[in-house]
C-alpha cells in the first residue's frame, strides 16, 4: 500500500495512493494521522480499504506522510562510498582524514521534527544565514515496530514502509559548527514524502534513488550500494535507544550532491530540485 496525507482545503486526512491511475482515495475506516495508523500494526493495515471514486492525485495537496515526527529525525552521514570521496575531498568535511574518507562505524546526526515540510513544498534558503545550500536524496525507513537492541536478522520487522527525505544542508554551517545539527536543522530543511510506501511493496535495497536540480540529473545510484545497510543501521541505532513506530531513519545520500562538484554549485533562488526512489514516487521542491 502507498499511504499519502493529503486534503483540499479542508482537513488533512490519510488517503491510499493509486500510482498507476494517478489518484487518492479516501479510507475506511479513516485515519487523520499516519502515526496512529502505523501504531495499529498489521491488523490496521489490514482493515484498510479504499472509499468513494478518489481524487488526482495533482487535484489535492499533499503534506508531508508524518508531517511533525514526535522525535527528530536519525540520519546516517557518508552512507554511499563515492558520495563520502566527494564529501571529504569538498573541503566542505570538518576534520576530513585521507585515506580515512570511509566510516568504521555509520555516523549518525539528526534533524529537528520542526525542519519537516511537505513534498512540494517551498523550502527557504535562508539567505544571511547561509550561503551553500545543498540538497540530498535518501531513502527514509519508517519505523513500525517498537524494539530496542534489535539484532540485524530481525531488523527488517521493525520496519513499516519507506518514504523520501530531501537532507537540505547548509554546508558552510556543517564545516564551521563540526557538528552537522546546525547545518541541517533549519526550519523547511526536510522535504519529505510524497507517501510511505509500506514495507511489502519495494526491496529496500534495490530501489534506483536519482535527483535533478532544473531538469538537470545530479545524482543516480542505487540503494544496492550502500555502505552501512539496513538492517546494520536499526541493530546501530537500537542499540540501548528504543525505536518507536513514527521513527524516521534517513539512510544518506549517493554522489552527486553540490560540494561535489568543481567548482562546488550551491542552489540559488528560483532552483528547482526533484528527486526520485523507485516505488516511492517523487519529491519537487522550489528553493526561495
Ligand atoms: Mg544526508
Amino acid at each position: 500500500m502507498k499511504l499519502a496525507r493529503f486534503h483540499q482545503g479542508d482537513a488533512p486526512r490519510i488517503g491510499l495512493v493509486d500510482e498507476a491511475t494517478g489518484r487518492v482515495f479516501d479510507t475506511d475506516p479513516a485515519f487523520d494521522d499516519m502515526v496512529a495508523l502505523i501504531q495499529g500494526g498489521a491488523s490496521a493495515l489490514a482493515g484498510i480499504m479504499p472509499k468513494g471514486e478518489g481524487f488526482p492525485l495533482d487535484a489535492v495537496t499533499l503534506e508531508a506522510p508524518i508531517p511533525r515526527p514526535a522525535r527528530n529525525v536519525f540520519c546516517v552521514g557518508k552512507n554511499y562510498h563515492e558520495h563520502a570521496h566527494e564529501f571529504a575531498k569538498s573541503g566542505f568535511e570538518a576534520g576530513a582524514v585521507a585515506g580515512a574518507e570511509i566510516d568504521t562505524h555509520p555516523a549518525v546526526f539528526t534533524k529537528p521534527a520542526s525542519c519537516v515540510v511537505g513534498p512540494y513544498a517551498d523550502v527557504d534558503l535562508h539567505a544571511g544565514v547561509t550561503d551553500s545550500v545543498d540538497y540530498e536524496v535518501e531513502l527514509t525507513l519508517v519505523i513500525g515496530k517498537k524494539g530496542r537492541d534489535i539484532r540485524r536478522e530481525n531488523a527488517l520487522e521493525h520496519v513499516w514502509g519507506y518514504t523520501i527525505v530531501n537532507d537540505v544542508t547548509a554546508r558552510d554551517r556543517q564545516r564551521r559548527h563540526k557538528q552537522w545539527f546546525l547545518g541541517k536543522a533549519l526550519d523547511t530543511f526536510c522535504p519529505m514524502g510524497p507517501w510511505i510506501a509500506t514495507s511489502d511493496e519495494v526491496d529496500p535495497e534495490n530501489l534506483t534513488i536519482r535527483s535533478w536540480v532544473n531538469d538537470e540529473p545530479r545524482q543516480n545510484a542505487n540503494t544496492k550500494d550502500l555502505i552501512f545497510d539496513i538492517p546494520s543501521l536499526i541493530e546501530t541505532l537500537s542499540a540501548g535507544m528504543t525505536l518507536v513506530p513514527g521513527d524516521l531513519i534517513a539512510t544518506g545520500t549517493p554522489a552527486g550532491v553540490g560540494i561535489g562538484m568543481k567548482p562546488p554549485r550551491f542552489l540559488k533562488k528560483g532552483d528547482v530540485v526533484r528527486m526520485s526512489i523507485t516505488g516511492l514516487g517523487s519529491l519537487s521542491n522550489r528553493f526561495v
